[in-house]
């Protein structure tokens, strides 16, 4: 399957760009640790972020955050002790190149300095995917010197000087104190939170591997309060090879990781680099889809699976996915319900023991959530609408709207949503592999509880007999302080229902039921009103697109009124009818499909991917292609214009689930019976993937005139 002429797996930049945007595309993670794809010489205009899953602190900033760790992959070459500084010199040449089959960054550059000097460096970079071996990352160094004598010095560093938010002064914050160290193999930092005490350990080692046509005269290393290093001094002539090999470790520990340094450069960098290269095409393997056909589409939708792949870690039941992966600060590394409903189904299937580790992580947080709901004076558990290490809410309070003013944010408050979200997934999960035991000792207990939670915040209408939900946000977050919003209603009933299959408690279970009937969905001639009210606000209509063919605001509207319209910022009750789909006839999706469709913004990258699915079940065939192809160009294209934030990983998990649930047409019914019913856009040839059905893998090939399922067992 691999090759590295092979295109559709490869991810390339032509020109030396310090965007933050390649920083966030060629981030080497393994979801225990992450770094972003900045420099080796790390220049003043990047933005670093090396990133170690569930390390949140608060210390000074409005709320806790992932915290932004000391840059462990420094390296500055200096010739006769003139630092080469590419800013300064001729950059003839510079190309980056990240191969998703091995997981693996390549940078390469031809540069000649002011006096005439040229020299050719290559980096090829990765984070382990090896079990056990997630604490590795590892990198190989040459430097070829083209047509100069003299002293090359290679610096080797990490650099403690980041901060959180580096670009905001009002916000900028470091969260850790960092002792250092540096002998004569090593360069280390051992780190401790300022807040909630939490301890990491980064060091770097080198082996230098080989020196043709020189010398290694010798190794020294020097270290300050906030920089360690260790440097090699080569005596070079002209057609100098010289290679390195380099090895970093990053822990979540308080002790230094000599001992882990010294065993990578044991290992070197063809045991790492190979076990690592395993490891991903044993993933790959279960993973991968191809559509033959269309080599864009192709190739984005690959770059969606392989951002899940590096943002999850299996073996940490304390973590889960932030909504911009471990690839930037944006959303401060926070969980949102971009796990359990955009992300989780593409784990369910390809790779169900990282789903397990997933949910496990609102098993340990349930304690937070129960708090939650204590808090704002209910019963049972509300899982937070922003979530970090304990489950409690974690949404900042305030933050700005399109025009930058000041505004309050009230998701963290009553975006509740996210605790029948949850359940949902749980849900799917049990249905897609049959696991009793999790369903058992931890779906179950966190399912009672957000039932304990919905019945005692469901409020009776005694005139209309009905019980509501008032002053939520939807999905749609436009709308703030809205009743009845259909989606939220809808699944807090689904909800309910499940939970009292569920329960033991009969008596408990009667009631969840007899409530749950009585819920109140909003529903006029065939159209689901988004929430009580939404049809009488001013009715404005999509007709204009950007360059990536995103929806332009119309004309007229008021970006800082957003409620006064029926603009919807992201799909809504489209998602509904995604999720409870069974609940509605055809005619009714397809007849809401194209009235929110119409009205739909796209402002959160999570939309897309839901009007592609939907797109296809409800015979709106360009929709559904156009909109695909906007969720797997999410951050190849920028079209958000965030990326440089990190990883829109919704919307990667949205593409698998438009192309699995959508164009391919996968169902799984309350029973568990599986059916396939496939349509490919005019340009697709052929799909093929695996995934894995209540324990079996499967693979499934689908063409214009019908499908495969073949069982391997
Ligand atoms: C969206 C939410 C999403 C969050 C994190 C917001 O802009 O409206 O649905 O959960 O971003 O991705």
């Amino acid at each position: 399957m691999n090759n590295n002429a092979d295109k559709s797996w490869l991810i390339s930049e032509e020109g030396f760009n310090l965007t933050g945007a390649s920083e966030t595309r060629f981030a080497v993670s393994n979801g225990y640790f992450a770094v972003r794809g900045t420099t080796e010489e790390l220049y003043d205009s990047e933005t670093p972020g090396t990133f170690v899953a569930g390390v949140f602190d608060k210390w000074r900033a409005a709320v806790t955050e992932l915290v932004n760790l000391p840059y462990p992959f420094g390296m500055r070459i200096y010739i006769d002790r003139e630092y080469v500084d590419l800013r300064q010199c001729n950059v003839n040449e510079h190309k980056r190149e990240l191969d998703m089959y091995s997981g693996m960054l390549t940078r390469e550059y031809l540069v000649t300095d002011a006096r005439g000097r040229s020299m050719r460096v290559k980096t090829v970079r990765l984070a382990s995917m090896e079990e056990g071996r997630r604490h590795l990352g590892a990198a190989h160094i040459t430097v070829i010197c083209e047509n100069f004598n003299g002293v090359i010095c290679v610096e080797q560093f990490i650099d403690c000087n980041v901060y959180n938010l580096k670009n905001n002064p009002n916000e900028r914050e470091r969260h850790f104190h960092a002792v250092t160290y540096a002998d004569d193999i090593y360069a280390a930092v051992v780190c401790e939170t300022k807040d909630e005490k939490y301890n990491v350990s980064i060091g770097v080692g080198a082996n230098v591997s080989g020196v043709r046509n020189g010398n290694h005269i010798g190794r020294h290393s020097r270290c300050f309060d906030n920089f360690t290093a260790i440097y090699d001094d080569f005596e070079v002539q002209e057609g100098t090879i010289i290679q390195i090999e380099r090895i970093t470790t990053v822990q979540r520990r308080g002790e230094l990781c000599s001992p882990e340094i010294c065993e990578g450069l044991e290992l070197g960098w063809d045991k790492i680099s190979t076990g690592h290269c395993a490891a991903m095409a044993e993933i790959w393997e279960k993973a991968n889809i191809t559509i033959e056909g269309d080599p864009e589409a192709d190739r984005a939708l690959r770059f969606c699976i392989y951002s899940l792949i590096c943002s999850a870690n299996p073996s940490d039941e304390s973590v889960s996915i932030g909504a911009k992966g471990l690839h930037g600060e944006g959303y401060k590394g926070h969980v949102f319900w971009d796990t359990e409903l955009f992300m989780l189904p593409f784990f369910t299937y390809s790779l169900p023991d990282y789903a397990r580790t997933l949910l496990s992580y609102r098993w340990h947080t349930l304690e937070g959530a129960k708090k939650n709901a204590e808090l704002g004076g209910y019963k049972g558990a509300r899982y937070p609408w922003e979530s970090a290490d304990t489950g409690l809410e974690e949404t900042p309070q305030w933050g700005f709207d399109y025009k930058r003013n000041k505004v309050r944010i009230w998701t963290g408050d009553i975006e509740i949503h996210i605790t029948c979200d949850i359940v949902y997934a749980l849900r799917e999960y049990y249905l897609a592999t049959g696991d009793e035991k999790f369903l058992k000792e931890r779906a179950t207990p966190i399912i009672l509880e957000t039932a304990r939670f919905w019945a005692s915040r469901l409020e009776y209408d005694e005139k209309r007999d009905v019980y509501e939900i008032k002053g939520v946000i939807g999905p749609d977050e436009f709308h703030e302080h809205v009743d009845n919003n259909a989606y939220t209603n809808s699944l807090v009933k689904w909800n309910m229902l499940y939970a009292a299959e569920l329960s033991d408690d009969t008596e408990e279970a009667k009631i969840w039921i007899k409530m749950a009937e009585k819920i109140f969905i909003p529903r006029s001639g065939g159209l689901i009103e988004q929430y009580d009210g939404f049809f009488k606000k001013k009715d404005v209509l999509v007709t204009e697109f950007d360059e990536n063919h995103m929806p332009l605001w119309p004309e007229g509207v008021d970006i800082t009124k957003l409620s006064n319209y029926q603009l919807v910022k992201q799909a809504d009750v489209i998602m509904l009818m995604h999720l409870l789909d069974g609940e509605f006839t055809p005619e009714e999706m397809q007849k809401n499909y194209i009235y929110y469709e119409n009205r739909t913004m796209h402002k959160s990258s999570l939309s897309p991917s839901m009007y592609a699915l939907l797109g296809v079940r409800t015979g709106q065939y360009g929709k559904a292609y156009t909109n695909f192809m906007r969720t797997v160009m999410t951050d190849i294209a920028d079209n958000q214009g965030n990326t440089a934030h990190g990883i829109h990983a919704a919307a990667a998990g949205g593409a698998w689930c438009a192309m699995f649930y959508g164009f391919l047409g996968v169902k799984v019914d309350k029973n568990g019976e599986l059916t396939v019913n496939p349509w490919l856009p005019e340009k697709w040839k052929k799909i093929t993937m695996n995934f894995y059905f209540r324990g079996e893998r499967m693979r499934l090939t689908c063409t214009k005139d019908g499908f495969e399922l073949e069982n391997l067992g």
